[in-house]
């Protein structure tokens, strides 16, 4: 999608604090922070939100999943977290691509 900036940043033409990579996704830091930790996890093939993601995304899905947990823990979140998908207009979502947020490390942390 070469309107995305999420795929920009993919693609290395909008730099990122970038604090993990494989060929399936990539996990760098919130421009915004909203909590002392406030990581974003994109998966590489564009998928624009949760309302329209469909059965071929469960595995890239799944993966996703399988990865916060080490995420957290290399951030240092070892007493809990907050995962937040936000989707669609309603659902605060800014960014048509879809994200995990994951957020942590002390204090009153955000809905979203
Ligand atoms: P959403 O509201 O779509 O769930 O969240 C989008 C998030 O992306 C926001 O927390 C926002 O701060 C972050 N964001 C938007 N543009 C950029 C960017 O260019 N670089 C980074 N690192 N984060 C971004
Ligand atoms: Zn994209």
């Amino acid at each position: 999608m070469s309107d995305c900036i999420f795929c920009k940043i993919i693609a290395g033409d909008i730099p990122s604090d970038k604090v993990y990579e494989d060929d399936k996704i990539l996990v760098f830091k919130d421009i915004a922070p909203k909590a002392p930790t406030h990581l974003l996890m994109i998966p590489k093939q564009h998928i624009p939100s949760l309302a329209e993601v469909n059965a071929e995304d469960a595995d890239i899905l799944g993966y996703m999943m399988t990865k916060v947990p080490q995420l957290a823990k290399d951030a240092g979140l070892s007493n809990g977290f907050r995962t937040i998908i936000n989707t669609g207009d309603d659902g605060g979502q800014e960014v048509y691509h879809i994200h995990i947020h994951i957020v942590g490390g002390g204090g009153r942390l955000p809905f979203a």
